[in-house]
């Protein structure tokens, strides 16, 4: 799929619309989820034009991989997560309900936030 320009949060990464800014550095940027799922829920994106994890991964040098990663370990301490816990997830596609086409990562924490994935998929 190709990058689109005018997505949602290369919005955000221009500066056109605002955002809720937990963190930032060379790689990323982390905001507050608009719909929080969580009691803490952030977003973390890269600052390259990615879709996905999976363009990121193909595409993305090993400096920004290795800085994206660092920046959601960065933001997961920063909210006081690493205990008792979080979990983190990006979606891919349609399955996965992935809504906008920049990666993302969600960070979850803040409370128990039960098992991995809705039941009986298999
Ligand atoms: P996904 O389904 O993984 O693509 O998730 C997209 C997420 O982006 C959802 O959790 C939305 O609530 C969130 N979102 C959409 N627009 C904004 C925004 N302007 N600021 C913060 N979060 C947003």
């Amino acid at each position: 799929m190709a990058y689109d320009d005018q997505n949602v949060f290369v919005k955000i990464l221009r500066g056109e619309i605002p955002c809720d800014k937990v963190y930032e550095d060379d790689w990323a940027l982390a905001f507050n989820d608009i719909a929080p799922q969580a009691p803490k829920h952030v977003l973390v994106i890269p600052k390259g034009a990615y879709v996905s994890m999976d363009d990121f991964t193909a595409n993305g040098s090993s400096d920004e991989i290795a800085g994206f990663f660092r920046a959601v370990g960065a933001v997961a301490r920063q909210l006081g997560a690493v205990e008792p816990g979080y979990r983190f997830l990006s979606n891919i596609g349609p399955d996965a309900h992935q809504e906008v086409m920049h990666l993302h990562v969600h960070v979850f924490a803040g409370t128990d936030l039960g098992r991995m994935i809705k039941k009986g998929l298999t």
